[in-house]
């Protein structure tokens, strides 16, 4: 994982405190049950400053996360929009990766934790490339893993729970433990589902194809951001319920996320993907990502909300 830094100062519900100041109790009941949401949000450092991605979009999931784990978020989104770009203009970032995180916090030992205040902090850090410097350009090597994603109503799939990352630990940890970067975990029954952090894009003659939104899988921002730059470019995509196998037969691969972006993948479990690198597909929508996160673009359908 790329290196941090740490920054000075985060958001805690309306104040800025100190970046070590802002710690919790052990007995918390987010540090006993993973009782939390969170986000994770890219600011860029656009020719007209620094700019947050698809914020309202990265909020309104929150809120329903919160919502899924019946946690009362205290705070309107006009509050966050300022507190997301406060915290990235006070600690003088230009690119940066925003952690909005909602949890339950100290004051009683019951699991259900709602006799625990609830508490809201947004960090703010400059964060280097997810998955390896050559990433974005080359491409990484995948497994697909032994460990599935969570079954439909057991961990909310569209809710961004801090317990639901056990599972995806276990993912990362399998893959990186065999030597690959990153692995594509299947749903309970057998279909592509996600990576660890990401989710997952395939182009089979000349059409994008991703897993649909079906209970075990993250509804990702950069998804959604990839299925309207792919229709804005006039390439096919459509969402389906995807067979494993798929992964080696697909004439391209590649991740899309958050942290990840917009990441090729060139093998899975060994077997090479048809566009050794990166394909043409991947490559036009890796392309038209970065024209609109880096302010270059004609059009960014309203998705940068400037800092400053
Ligand atoms: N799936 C999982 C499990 C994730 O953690 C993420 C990162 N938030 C994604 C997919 C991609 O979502 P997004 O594009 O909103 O970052």
């Amino acid at each position: 994982m790329g290196r941090f830094e740490e920054s000075e100062w985060i958001w805690h519900e309306g104040q800025f405190i100190k970046w070590h100041d802002a710690t919790v109790h052990i007995l918390s009941t987010v540090v006993q049950f993973g009782s939390s949401v969170f986000e994770g949000i890219r600011c860029y450092d656009t020719r007209d400053g620094p700019a947050i991605f698809r914020l309202p979009e990265h909020l309104k999931r929150l809120r329903n996360s919160c919502r899924i784990y019946r946690i009362e978020l205290a705070h309107t989104d006009s509050d966050l929009i300022k507190a997301c770009c406060g915290v990235v203009r006070r600690n003088t970032l230009a690119s940066c990766y925003i952690r909005p995180m909602v949890m339950r916090g100290y004051g009683a030992m019951a699991m259900d934790g709602t006799e625990s205040p609830i508490e809201t902090y947004i960090p703010a850090w400059e964060w280097g490339t997810y998955l390896g410097d050559d990433a974005l350009a080359k491409g990484v090597d995948v497994c697909v893993s032994s460990w599935n994603r969570a079954a439909p109503n057991t961990f909310p799939g569209m809710a961004k729970s801090t317990g639901h990352y056990n599972n995806a630990q276990l993912i990362k940890l399998e893959a990186m433990a065999n030597g690959f970067v990153e692995a594509i975990a299947l749903a309970p029954d057998g279909t592509i589902s996600e990576g660890s952090g990401q989710n997952t894009f395939a182009v089979m003659d000349g059409s994008l194809v991703t897993p649909s939104i079906g209970g075990s899988n993250l509804s990702g921002i950069t998804r959604n951001a990839v299925i309207t730059i792919a229709g804005d470019l006039d390439i096919p995509c459509r969402e389906m319920v995807m067979p494993r196998e798929l992964l080696y037969c697909a004439d391209e691969l590649f991740f899309s996320g958050t942290a990840a972006e917009i990441t090729p993948i060139r093998s899975v479990d060994h077997i090479e993907i048809g566009a050794v690198g990166m394909g043409p597909i991947t490559r036009r929508i890796q392309e038209r990502f970065r024209e609109i996160t880096s302010g270059a673009a004609n059009s960014d359908h309203g998705w940068l909300t400037r800092v400053a």
